[in-house]
């Protein structure tokens, strides 16, 4: 199956623009086709530059890599590439200007003459009369000869495409299934613009049939603009691809998702720590049900599993703390070395000495239970490699029913107990029978906090047995005597 991504080079790569390309690589990969990209560069007051680099970057840190089109070098440079090329819209403009002849000899198209002017005028008249804005024909019924002589005096103009208003237009959608349209609600739409280049319904139906698409995935916000394009395949004697409207991103409040509601660049997902196994999983999951309890899913699962008939139609909820909680789960995924490979270079520029640590390995897998981005490893060490303050209020806790009087006491057990485990026994498990032997008249937590929250000063961190192992007896009992000062 052929399938494509034909960004608009207009910003950056948008994380509902990734679903999508997505989507499409996933079912060309299942069908063992090409995914193919195109650039639907036609709005030239939109252009920006090294937009399109962006977005194959974009694309290759997700792991999703053109195989036709557009796309990068060994070298990193953009080039095309293909046997349906050119894959730039811009480098394309005759074959659209034909195929607009074409709709007009064959009488589905006309020139339309009318001034930017008289089509606000014009909307403005129908929004009073509160009718939906729609081009009114006026140039539908020029004559030929008015038409010709318009053209010879050069009048800039526009071609539109003549719906017809008596049809009904039905097409089955891979998502939605049957959809039918009736033709007086669709606007007689712009193909070619007065600057000779296409508007996206021309250039797109055009293009997906040169370059042989099997099947668009699109965003759904195409939906309504489908009659359009079934037509312009209809009428240029063409079989349409295969259409699936993914459904809209939407905000926790069930709203369009925008820039208000957090990220919307890929970009800012990658600085921020996120892993491209974690995106990928993420976006695949918005709007798809796998049919199954499993939701973690690695890039070769998904070309595997992913189908269309499992993708709702309703909009799909762009949920942040599940993301969130993916990327905690991959992070649990990575091998020990790996995990201490990865945060090493990040701990060292922080605390140096971890650079010659040989038992770095061990301290990494205390916190790879626990952390979400690489970025906070220095952090979450920091107790091992700097000596902590812990206040009396993080040593006391409400909640593990330990009041500030009672910590001379428990600080007096927990020294007197550690100082006589021997070296040999200063381990996870021999630390924890020697604390749960000498309770005194404590619970269990009322000793663990105090003793954690000495060691490391922070709320959080690994257990106090898996902290005290790691630093060892003589930083513990320093760090307890200490702690017991502050009482
Ligand atoms: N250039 C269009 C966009 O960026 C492409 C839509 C499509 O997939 O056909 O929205």
């Amino acid at each position: 199956m052929r399938t494509r991504f034909p960004p608009s080079p207009t910003g950056f790569l948008h994380v509902g623009s990734l679903r999508t390309a997505l989507t499409n690589h996933l079912l060309s990969k299942k069908t063992k086709g090409n995914f193919l990209m195109r650039i639907e560069d036609t709005d030239r007051e939109r252009l920006v530059p090294g937009a399109v680099e962006n977005m194959l970057k974009g694309l290759a840190w997700a792991g999703i890599v053109p195989d036709e089109g557009v796309m990068l070098d060994s070298n990193g440079e953009v080039v095309q590439k293909g046997t349906h090329g050119p894959y730039y819209q811009s480098e394309r403009l005759d074959l659209y200007k034909k195929y607009a002849a074409e709709l007009i000899e064959k009488g589905h198209a006309y020139y339309c003459f009318c001034t930017p002017e008289r089509l606000t005028e014009m909307r403005k008249e129908q929004e009073a009369r509160k009718q939906a804005p729609m081009y009114d024909r006026r140039c539908c019924n020029l004559s030929k000869e008015d038409v010709d002589a318009k053209l010879k005096a050069g009048e800039r103009h526009v071609i539109r495409m003549k719906v017809p208003h008596e049809r009904t237009i039905t097409f089955n959608d891979d998502i939605r299934g049957e959809m039918k349209f009736q033709g007086h609600t669709v606007d007689d739409q712009v193909l070619l613009k007065g600057d000779g280049f296409p508007t996206y319904h021309l250039a797109h139906v055009v293009d997906d049939h040169l370059m042989e698409t099997d099947l668009v995935i699109r965003g759904e916000e195409w939906l309504s603009s489908l009659p359009k394009h079934i037509l312009l395949f209809e009428w240029l004697g063409w079989t349409p691809p295969q259409y699936a409207h993914v459904p809209l991103l939407l905000s926790k409040d069930r709203k369009k998702l925008s820039k208000r509601d957090g990220d919307v660049a890929v970009e800012e997902y990658i600085a921020k720590g996120y892993l491209p196994e974690v995106m990928v999983n993420f976006l695949a999951l918005l709007g798809w049900n796998p049919g199954t309890t499993q939701e973690i899913f690695t890039m070769d699962e998904l070309i595997e599993q992913f189908s269309l008939d499992r993708v709702q139609k309703a909009g799909a909820i762009f949920d942040l703390e599940k993301l969130d909680w993916l990327q905690g789960q991959w992070m649990r995924k990575i091998s020990p070395q790996e995990f201490a490979k990865r945060i090493l270079p990040l701990v060292t520029e922080k605390f140096p000495t971890a650079a010659s640590d040989k038992d770095f390995i061990k301290k990494a897998q205390l916190i790879q239970e626990r952390i979400t981005f690489f970025h906070e490893a220095p952090e979450m060490l920091t107790w091992f490699y700097k000596e902590p303050h812990a206040s009396v209020e993080l040593l006391a806790s409400e909640k593990q029913k330990i009041t500030k009087a009672q910590l001379p006491e428990i600080f007096a057990i927990l020294e007197k107990t550690l100082s006589d485990v021997p070296e040999k026994n200063w381990t996870v498990d021999g630390l924890k029978d020697a604390v749960l032997k000498n309770l005194g008249d404590f619970k269990q937590g009322q000793l663990l906090w105090p003793l954690r929250a000495a060691l490391t000063g922070l709320p959080y961190s690994p257990g106090a047995f898996e902290v005290a192992e790691a630093l060892g007896k003589e930083k513990v009992l320093h760090r307890l005597a200490n702690a017991k000062k502050t009482t």
